[in-house]
């Protein structure tokens, strides 16, 4: 396996996040704000790093990743394109907020054109805690970003010493330094400050996929809705009447429809609203016209898209075209 290279030239992005959160020394504790430290902060507390690669460091947001917008995925998204095509950067770190780093990663993953490595990372614990995960998540993301075999991958979410796909991976509990996980599994681990691979994605990702960052002024609007026992109606009418493009169902099981909701979600698409059945289990398939008639319907099966990448995915469709049949290919092609 190479060595990293030493010429590497990173761009690390701040966004803020627990990783740049400071407050009580308990690391089982809440009581801390995060988004406070500056990423030129960060990377000056970790010892080692200047020794990785070259590093450029910029402050584009500092907020709790709860917080980011539509509008700040795409300003990141144009960013981390914009440093991507630039001939004296090799790589670009982005540091996050862990609640909604899955969905940041995706977006990216879907629209930066672009075979350098992009590496998002975080940390469960503020760097005021005992055992802060930041410093050693953000050497191992430097270190992952600045290695000659990581580009070509799609974006990699690097957390507690393992490279996900930011197709598969999503925070799986609210605590533990090991949140982050793939169905799959990761891509690799980081061992001695390398990564070392054990699979690849299969789906096409970055400089291969079909959405446009320059021609998407706005992602459309598109609500996920949640699943559960005494499912009612308002929820999908309020997204409805919200002007939402389509709504994501996070389903029971294999994205089974309630009785009494179907007749709401045929009732939405002959109204032009884009309905996604997706599956709140947090894996495996959602299958075209199981336990629901998607053709008659009209509706998507998400097929292992979780929820809240489901809702990305078909925002982008929605970009290329207003059109279920289309935005099924494309839940299959990603
Ligand atoms: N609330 C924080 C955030 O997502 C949690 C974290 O970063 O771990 O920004």
């Amino acid at each position: 396996m190479s060595t990293p290279s030493s010429q590497a030239r990173i761009a690390v992005i701040g966004t803020g996040g627990t990783i740049a959160g400071a407050g009580s020394a308990d690391p089982g504790s809440a009581a801390y704000r995060s988004a406070v430290v500056s990423v030129a902060g960060l990377l000056a507390a970790v010892p080692g790093l200047a020794r990785l690669a070259e590093l450029q460091a910029e402050q584009l947001f500092q907020i709790d990743s709860a917080d980011f917008t539509d509008a700040h995925l795409l300003q990141l998204a144009r960013r981390v394109a914009e440093l991507c095509a630039r001939d004296d950067v090799d790589g670009v770190v982005v540091t996050h907020g862990t609640d909604t780093m899955e969905e940041t990663a995706y977006l990216l993953h879907l629209t930066v054109p672009t075979a350098k490595p992009i590496v998002l990372t975080g940390a469960m614990r503020p760097g005021t805690a005992l055992a802060a995960d930041g410093p050693a998540n953000l050497l191992h993301a430097v270190a992952v970003a600045a290695h000659p075999t990581s580009g070509g991958r799609g974006v990699l979410v690097v957390m507690n010493e393992e490279v996900h796909s930011a197709r598969d991976v999503a925070k799986g509990h609210t605590q533990r330094l090991d949140a982050f996980a793939s169905p799959h599994g990761p891509l690799g681990l980081v061992v001695e400050g390398a990564p070392r691979w054990y699979r690849a994605v299969a789906r096409p990702h970055t400089a291969r996929t079909e959405f446009d960052l320059a021609a998407i002024g706005a992602l459309p609007l598109v609500g996920v809705v949640a699943g559960h026992g005494n499912a009612r109606r308002e929820p999908c009418e309020a997204w409805a009447a919200a002007g939402a493009r389509a709504i994501v169902l996070a389903g029971v099981g294999g994205g089974t429809v309630p009785a009494d909701l179907q007749p709401v979600l045929r009732d939405l698409r002959r109204r032009g609203v884009h309905v996604v059945r997706a599956s709140r289990t947090g894996a495996g398939p959602v299958i075209r016209n199981a336990s629901f008639d998607d053709d008659a319907c009209g509706s998507v099966a998400a097929d292992d898209q979780n929820p809240p990448r489901a809702r990305l995915l078909a925002a982008l469709a929605l970009t290329r075209a207003d059109d279920a049949q289309a935005m099924q290919r494309i839940f299959l092609r990603y």
